[in-house]
């Protein structure tokens, strides 16, 4: 299904469209995450890499290697610090947006959650959802 997202970062410098399929949103609780954002877990949003478009502004990225030996750039506004987007090396393809910044975060569902074995317990999610302690897949 091609879906139209649009999202901003906290002072508006920075602007993003995406225009192509939605595939997926995982929560992620692994320590580089909930580190990187401040809050409890970040939850990406799986998009493609062509079909997004930054519209304003211009992003920072850091780069680290995450527990799962993946190596991920995390990429923000540098005026408000607001993260964006990440993209995974092993994919480059692909960016998950950060769905906090999403214009319509409540459009977004969650269909899985990753390195629940990190999860700090003051952050609930329905447990029905499939759950991975150590990393996971990439789409359901
Ligand atoms: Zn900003
Ligand atoms: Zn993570």
């Amino acid at each position: 299904m091609k879906k139209i997202l649009s999202g901003r970062c906290l002072c508006g410098s920075v602007r993003y469209e995406y225009t192509g399929e939605l595939e997926g949103a995982t929560y992620c609780h692994c320590h580089d995450c909930r580190r990187a954002t401040g809050g409890a877990y970040t939850v990406g949003v799986l998009t493609r890499a062509a079909a997004l478009r930054i519209v304003s502004g211009r992003v920072k990225g850091y780069t680290t290697t995450g527990d799962s030996g993946n190596t991920i750039t995390r990429e923000f506004c540098p005026k408000c610090g607001s993260p964006l987007f990440a993209i995974a090396q092993a994919y480059p393809n692909l960016v998950w947006i950060q769905a906090g910044s999403l214009d319509e975060p409540a459009s977004i569902k969650p269909s899985h959650q990753i390195w629940t074995q990190c999860a700090v317990p003051w952050a609930y999610i329905n447990e029905d959802l499939p759950s991975f302690p150590k990393g996971g897949p990439v789409l359901l």
